[in-house]
């Protein structure tokens, strides 16, 4: 069976050089970075070098690198360490309601300590205001804490511009920057923020480590108490061979962005294209241009979500989507409720994210495959029945999500 994989905001394969770059640390160089003997000596120089390139690519100085375990962990140690860290100033936090569970579960778990959190809201295209913004400043707020890039609808924020409305009222500020990094340009010598949070496997790059640049004057209390290691921040003996696959990734991904960023909208713009032209009732979710180059989230009107994407996973197509009935908690996507849209529109969301590794011929079988499944499922749908004999405005059913 064809394998066509449309998942990459989910997670993505190590690239072969990536591999090959980390194998030698799980196997001739496993020593201890911290030890001073000579079986430390080389993976002290690897850990330094990884930090070094990293640095580099990121214009900063390599002593405002956390190497962690993931992106989730960034966020922890970026929003708790700040809120810890700040305590005595104040307890207000400004996020959005489109976050990652990552930093949403994080604000949440603050408020039942005590702190209080804005969420602020978004427009129909996806995107916040930074009128709004401003106002929910208080002189009890010490940390904004925005995501660059969505990463159900891709919708790119203007984060250059939030850094500088938190700068000016010398506010901590942080960006979930997890599906941003590798597709859209980082510099922290231009992009205003105070911490930074990436993941290695949304890069081509391994499960399991995770990056925080942490601008030097800011200071995050550590989570994870232990030796002496990433300067005191975070404890743990470093995973070097992850370390040196992050590296590695990170280097391919800026070195190819310009080339994947053309042959990633190239293929997006044919998709959407396609199906919107083959498809009657077909809506496009998110900004068209402020969205990264590889996302698409489309909503088909009058099915259910889930129902399609096991039809395409029985064709061999790996998507998402915005709901997750499957889980049984008849749970919508909080992105796309933030957006507006109605039920019959969140619930027939699919998210399909390009990558490195997919064709033009990958868009065109989808293309041909889709449009008869979805008449297919709209048939049985009474719904879509009486939408099309009477016009009426009719209200998909939570009952209809079942599966
Ligand atoms: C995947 C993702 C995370 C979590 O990263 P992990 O390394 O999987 O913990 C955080 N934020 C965003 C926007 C993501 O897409």
């Amino acid at each position: 069976m064809k394998q066509i994989y449309l998942d990459h905001n989910a997670t993505t394969p190590i690239l072969p050089e990536v591999f090959d770059a980390m194998v030698p640390y799980l196997k001739e160089e496993w020593g201890n970075p911290s030890s001073i003997h000579w079986a430390g000596r080389g993976p002290r120089k690897a850990l330094d070098d990884a930090r070094e390139k990293v640095a580099e690519l990121l214009n900063c100085s390599p002593v405002e690198i956390i190497f962690t375990s993931s992106g989730s962990e960034s966020d922890n140690l970026a929003i708790k360490g700040t809120a810890y860290s700040k305590k005595s100033k104040g307890n207000h936090i400004i996020t959005t309601k489109v976050e990652h569970p990552a930093v949403l579960s994080t604000c949440k778990y603050l408020e039942r300590e005590g702190f209080e959190v804005t969420y602020l809201g978004v427009d129909a295209d996806g995107m916040i205001s930074l009128d709004e913004l401003k106002s929910a400043i208080t002189d009890k707020t010490i940390l904004i804490t925005i995501m660059m890039a969505n990463n159900e609808t891709g919708v790119i924020f203007p984060i250059e511009e939030i850094g500088q409305i938190a700068r000016e009222r010398k506010i901590v500020f942080h960006t979930d920057a997890v599906q941003g990094a590798g597709k859209i340009a980082i510099d922290t010598k231009t992009l205003n923020a105070d911490l930074i949070t990436i993941s290695g496997h949304k890069l081509y790059g391994p499960k399991g480590v995770g990056l925080l640049y942490v601008k030097r004057g800011a200071r995050v209390v550590p989570l994870i108490h232990g030796g002496h290691h990433e300067r005191n921040r975070r404890g743990g003996t470093e995973d070097l061979a992850g370390i040196v696959g992050f590296a590695k990734a990170f280097e391919i991904a800026l070195r190819d962005m310009k080339k994947e960023e053309e042959h990633l909208i190239e293929l997006r713009t044919r998709l959407e294209e396609g199906l919107s032209e083959k498809i009657p009732h077909v809506k496009l979710n998110g900004h068209k241009d402020k969205r990264l180059p590889n996302t698409a989230n489309i909503s088909f009107e009058f099915v259910e979500g889930e129902s399609l994407l096991l039809s395409l996973d029985m064709l061999g197509v790996a998507a998402s989507s915005g709901s997750a009935c499957t889980s049984g908690s008849l749970e919508a996507s909080h992105v796309l409720i933030a957006m507006g849209l109605t039920p019959e529109l969140y619930h027939g969301s699919i998210r399909f994210s390009f990558g490195r590794s997919n064709t033009m011929e990958d868009v065109e079988f989808i293309i041909e495959k889709m449009p008869p499944i979805v008449e297919r499922m709209r048939s049985m749908s009474p719904l879509w029945d009486v939408k099309n004999q009477t016009g009426a405005k009719i209200t998909f059913s939570e009952k209809s999500c079942t599966n």
